[in-house]
């Protein structure tokens, strides 16, 4: 599952408290839409620098014109090298290997060095002031306003297209005023060799500077990022503080047309300055309707853009409040917020999905707070979510269920059909497995349909399947069996990594072939529901069939301790949140069933790694720290493949270097020291190599996570030795020697020697470019020289 907000949305300190406010949010936001270009500030300029930290833009000789200015200011401008010799060019350089790799694999170069043609140029930042200051300087720069006209009419449109996707931050921006110290900037650029390509450096964003280009394939769009980080003047900063949210009360009521209608209610405590807007995030379909601070209503304004939802990557939309005064910091709030919207879907027989699963209610980020989470729908259906049972009631036709959470959580879920459910109590746990009583009926088309509406699904999990209506023979039978396997799991994961994120865990059905873990709510595949004898399940492949019987269920009943207690940094650490889950159902299956199925696991995850798109193996497509942003449209399997399957993989190299007990006891370290922690990759790197055996070559895990983590590769490894007697002595000599992966490739690989009455040596060689020689002095004679039996290194 996935859930971490690519950029996350975090308050900045606003005005001065009593600073004249403009217009309403609403009046700001119809000007920003009906912006147009301003033929009296149309310009001839010559040797333009516009510096945004790494990104420089030159506008060498060219036209530009300005747009009119929106609330008092100019948030938009056109350039054009529509004259004899024109010329301009953008030039970049990413401050590291990573993001220099990723630029060249789009671009064909580490360097961004493109000249254009046009660039469309959104700002809320000092733009205007930078550039006017220059044009005024140079008297070659001379006001052309019968150009203006000309450009006027023919740009007008696309800078309002480009605008309108970031109307509400531009809004937003302007609400907050004095925008230099963390406005925002947007360049979408023709290049002469690149095409049209978007250059944004956001000082409100995590990371600053993100180039990338909009990519249809397979009628889906992807916008591919061809490099994205913290830009210079942000590196060793501290993060602003966000909008601090805790005790969510939320009251939702569903209505017969399965529209969701929901008060959300919360408390916020503000950052170190006062705050006179808000931004908040929310699912597509659920429309505000009031805002309320303290009881007082507030402005909101919402709009949907897909440009800016697709840089942010999920299916959420930005809305800010203007509070009726500014929020004072230290002071508590209660924010009260009214909103409806469509997020369940029906599959037909009674079988529903639940689209926005995370995002249906306010938030800002994904904190943990606690939540009092009450439902009134009709009663013949169930509703479950997460937490411990208050109260359960009827009214009328509607039955109401209130459930509180005992501890802080980061995502509150909930589902919905007409359920058959079995509760099981294992060591102080409680688990509930509900299942659909029917299975939904064959709809291709209707499917395809939801695929598209859902917010978040499109391009975050695979498709919905196409379910054969077929009943497994008994489904009693089989919800029993995966209560008891799912409850076996928690068992085992609780008895190693200590308590998970809640000590009552639902499992209800969602049609599609995914899983998601949410705190205390697992959504279950409905494939998983059907017997291992059912027809759609034997037609899947062996792993296939693993996969929904097994490990999908252990997978997420895993996200209860990581992503649930133990939570990611930010997308480059995602992965870690998706391999451990992944490698812990591994583990438990191994506990239960043998070494089989895990290396059947290993092997097919391996497979779909080395399968080539365009001549170049899926896992070539980057390492695995670019998290989602391997969900291109280069290799749009890549994210799964390199997440889920490199992932696991690491796990299990660092289980061999580590040895059984040691792995196990960091597991259940990293679990008690990052408790309702976010766990970067270089945190995971660190607490790792406390837990290798003493005298370990690369003792701080430095070489493995540059090969494996930071870098790309999967070598093929060959062994070749022999045995002399010397002087009495034995001596084993022989080389590994490493093919298919680039000159500075290295790993450590494991050379076994089985010396007889059950004596074993290993030594580890590393790797490199040509043969890696060894020498070593044997005690006795080997029976057998084996180079990695246990499959402790990925290879072909
Ligand atoms: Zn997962």
């Amino acid at each position: 599952m996935r859930w971490e907000f690519w950029v996350a949305v975090c308050l900045w300190p606003g005005l001065a408290q009593g600073a004249a406010r403009p217009a309403s949010a609403a009046d700001v936001a119809r000007e920003v839409r009906e912006v147009s270009l301003d033929a009296g500030e149309c310009y001839r300029v010559r040797d333009l620098v516009l510096p945004k930290d790494e990104a420089r833009l030159f506008f060498t000789d060219g036209y530009l014109i300005f747009a009119k200015p929106v609330a008092g200011v100019r948030m938009s401008a056109v350039f054009t090298t529509d004259v004899e010799g024109g010329d301009a060019e953008v030039l970049m350089l990413p401050p590291n290997r990573g993001e220099r790799r990723s630029l060249a694999s789009y671009t064909g170069a580490p360097i961004l060095n493109e000249h254009l043609m046009a660039a469309v140029l959104i700002f809320s930042d000092d733009t205007y002031p930078k550039l006017m200051e220059q044009i005024q300087k140079n008297e070659a720069n001379q006001r052309v306003p019968e150009m203006g006209a000309i450009m006027a009419e023919h740009w007008t449109g696309p800078v309002r297209n480009i605008g309108a996707s970031f109307q509400t931050r531009l809004v937003w921006d302007l609400l907050l005023g004095e925008p230099q110290g963390h406005g925002f900037f947007a360049a979408s650029i023709s290049g002469r060799k690149l095409g049209n390509f978007d250059l944004y450096y956001d000082r409100n964003a995590r990371e600053q500077i993100v180039i990338g280009k909009l990519n249809m394939r397979d009628n889906h769009l992807f916008f591919d990022v061809w490099t994205s980080f913290v830009s210079r003047s942000f590196r060793n900063r501290p993060v602003d503080q966000e909008l601090a949210l805790d005790g969510f009360r939320i009251e939702a009521t569903l209505k017969p047309d399965l529209n969701l209608s929901v008060v959300t209610r919360v408390k916020a405590k503000g950052g170190a300055t006062p705050l006179p807007v808000l931004a908040f995030d929310i699912a597509h379909p659920m429309r505000i309707s009031a805002v309320l601070v303290d009881g007082k209503p507030a402005e909101v304004l919402q709009r949907e853009s897909m440009r800016a939802e697709l840089l942010r990557n999920v299916g959420n939309e930005m809305f800010v409040v203007v509070p009726p005064a500014p929020l004072q910091p230290g002071r508590e709030y209660e924010l009260e917020f009214r909103h409806e919207g469509k997020v369940i879907f029906d599959a037909g027989n009674h079988v529903y999905y639940v689209g926005a699963r995370a995002n249906w209610f306010p938030n800002v980020g994904l904190q943990f707070a606690k939540y009092d989470l009450t439902f009134r729908y009709p009663k013949d259906l169930d509703l479950v979510t997460a937490g411990e049972l208050v109260e359960e009631h009827e009214e009328g036709d509607l039955r109401v269920t209130r459930r509180r959470t005992s501890a802080p959580i980061r995502i509150a879920g909930f589902n919905l059909g007409q359920y058959e459910r079995v509760r099981l109590k294992r060591n102080g746990y409680t688990l509930e497995v509900c299942a659909n009583r029917a299975i939904e009926p064959a709809l291709e088309s209707k499917r395809a349909e939801m695929v598209e509406a859902m917010p978040g699904a499109r391009q975050h999990e695979p498709e919905i399947m196409i379910m054969p209506p077929e009943l497994s023979p008994d489904p009693e039978v089989r919800l029993q069996e995966i209560a008891s396997e799912i409850a076996s799991a928690l068992e085992f994961m609780a008895a190693r990594f200590g308590p998970p994120a809640l000590p009552t865990l639902t499992v209800a059905p969602v049609p599609g072939r995914f899983g998601q873990g949410f705190p205390g709510l697992i959504y279950l595949s409905t494939m998983s529901y059907l017997a291992p004898q059912s027809k759609a399940i034997r037609s899947l492949d062996a792993h296939g069939r693993l996969f929904f019987s097994d490990i999908l269920q252990a997978h997420e009943t895993a996200h209860q301790w990581w992503g649930n207690v133990v939570t990611s940094a930010g997308y480059h650490d995602e992965w870690l949140m998706e391999a451990l889950a992944d490698y812990s159902a591994l583990l438990y299956l191994e506990n239960k069933n043998g070494a089989q199925p895990v290396a059947m696991a290993l092997d097919s995850y391996k497979s779909n790694l080395l399968q080539t798109v365009n001549g170049k193996t899926v896992e070539s497509t980057g390492p695995i720290v670019l998290g989602m942003r391997l969900e291109t449209s280069k290799a749009p399997t890549a994210y799964y493949s390199i997440t889920y399957g490199k992932g696991s993989w690491i796990m299990h190299m660092l289980r061999r270097r580590m040895g059984d007990d040691r792995f196990l006891a960091m597991l259940a370290g990293l679990r008690k020291e990052y408790e309702r922690k976010a766990l970067s990759t270089e945190q995971f790197r660190l607490l790792a190599s406390r837990f290798l055996p003493p005298q370990s070559a690369d003792p701080q895990l430095e070489d493995f996570f540059d090969q494996w983590v930071y870098g790309t590769g999967i070598p093929s490894l060959k062994l070749n030795y022999s045995v002399k007697a010397k002087g009495g002595a034995l001596r084993l000599t022989g080389a590994v020697t490493q093919n298919d992966v680039d000159s500075d490739f290295s790993v450590l690989a494991p050379v076994e020697i089985q010396l007889g009455h059950g004596k074993t040596l290993t030594r580890w060689v590393r790797t490199g470019e040509g043969p890696a020689a060894f020498s070593w002095t044997l005690p006795s004679a080997p029976v057998k020289v084996q180079l990695d039996p246990n499959f402790s290194v990925l290879r072909r």
